[in-house]
């Protein structure tokens, strides 16, 4: 059984250290990859803290992976040694409920397998399955995703969850032209959702609490950028948006968003704190025939589309790439709203 380098948190209060891990050797159906990079995303850190009250430990987080194929199963037709591939945030599913028979993989009735903190159904390696802050990981196939050429992989590894989850509601609801969408948040997932807005042919309006990301979010693809802490800028909004995704990763006033909505807007959520918002206020939902919603993630082929989609639209994540070693630190600065706009830990650093 191969093993690993890893870094884990052992409780909801230790911060990550090395530890070794198991991976299995690959089964017929199964792709080995030696990960070259790992996205930092905020619900590493949710799940690393406990936040959630789900996490098992040890945790191995990490759900942004990409790599080099390394052995491949006698019976896996789409990749061989040496490809660029890809995982996300799931690596199995129960792949016969309406939901994975749709492609919507990430509602399985049966629930799906999460790439870090699952019971692993598939048996061989550790009981609970280990995430990408590691060296290598061996997945099913069918939960292998292909990076097209031109994608750089440091800046390719957040499109594995920060693309697909703005990716995928923004098509859902119809982000295209013609439309006005809010984005709100200007983090990991919100600086995908302005490139994906922008690039679908919506008329994109960022939201951000940090005045210094303006510039940032013009340049990103944002038509007009509006700072959430001032009133002013807020109460001209009213009644303007289509759609508004919500990727704020800390409890907050929905209602201002609310109000923003156009007659049967919606506001979608995606990000997910460990604390519930304050109260929605039901008339401004009752009067204008307004929606709340919420959305996770995405399928494995909506996926793929979503990677060939940002190959084509020259679409990529901003990275700050770091060492293993600094992955503390980093959940600190993410925890301040302090990067730009994610972090990628090179893999390569394990060894030292
Ligand atoms: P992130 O990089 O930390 O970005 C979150 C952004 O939210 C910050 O950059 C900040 O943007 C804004 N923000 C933070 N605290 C705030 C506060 N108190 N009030 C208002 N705005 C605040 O996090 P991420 O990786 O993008 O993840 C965001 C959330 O989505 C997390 O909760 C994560 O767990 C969740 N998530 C959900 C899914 C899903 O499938 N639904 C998938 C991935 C992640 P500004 O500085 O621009 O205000
Ligand atoms: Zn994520
Ligand atoms: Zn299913």
């Amino acid at each position: 059984m191969p093993s690993a380098s890893s870094y884990a948190a052992q409780s909801a209060t230790s911060p990550l250290a090395p530890m070794a891990i198991q991976r299995r050797d690959p089964l017929p159906t199964d792709v080995e990859i030696e990960i070259s990079h790992c996205g930092v995303c905020h619900s590493d850190l949710h799940m690393a803290r406990n936040e959630w009250n789900m996490t098992p430990y040890p945790c191995v987080p990490g759900h942004e992976i990409v790599g080099r194929v390394t052995r491949v199963g006698a019976k896996v037709s789409k990749f061989k040694v040496g490809d660029l591939a890809a995982v996300g945030c799931m690596v199995d599913s129960c792949r016969t409920c309406p939901s994975c028979k749709d492609g919507n993989e990430q509602l399985c009735d049966n629930g799906f397998t999460l790439t870090y903190g699952s019971p692993d159904k598939i048996p061989g390696g550790a009981e609970i399955t280990h995430g990408g802050y590691s060296t290598s990981i061996t997945v099913t196939e069918s939960f292998v995703l292909r990076i097209p050429e031109g994608l750089d992989p440091a800046a390719a590894a957040p499109l594995l969850c920060a693309g697909i989850t703005t990716y995928s509601p923004l098509k859902h609801w119809g982000a295209a032209p013609g439309r006005t969408v809010g984005i709100v948040g200007l983090g990991g997932l919100g600086h995908m959702g302005v490139q994906f807005s922008r690039a679908l042919g919506a008329h994109t309006v960022l939201f951000t609490t940090s005045a210094n990301k303006v510039e940032d979010g013009k340049e990103l693809g944002a038509h007009e950028v509006v700072v959430s802490r001032d009133e002013k800028q807020m109460d001209a909004q009213a009644n303007r948006f289509d759609l508004i995704l919500n990727t704020v990763s800390a409890p907050h006033d929905l209602n201002p968003f609310m109000n923003m909505l156009k007659r049967d807007g919606t506001m979608v959520l995606v990000g997910a704190p460990a604390t519930p918002h304050p109260p929605l206020m039901v008339f401004p939902m009752i009067f204008r025939r307004r929606s709340i919603a919420g959305s996770l993630i995405g399928g494995i082929a909506q996926t793929q589309q979503m990677l060939d989609f940002c190959a084509k639209h020259k679409i990529a994540a901003q990275v700050e790439v770091i060492p293993v070693q600094q992955i503390n630190e980093a959940f600190e600065r993410m925890l301040k709203s302090d990067v730009k706009y994610r972090f990628v830990i090179d893999m390569a650093s394990m060894k030292k």
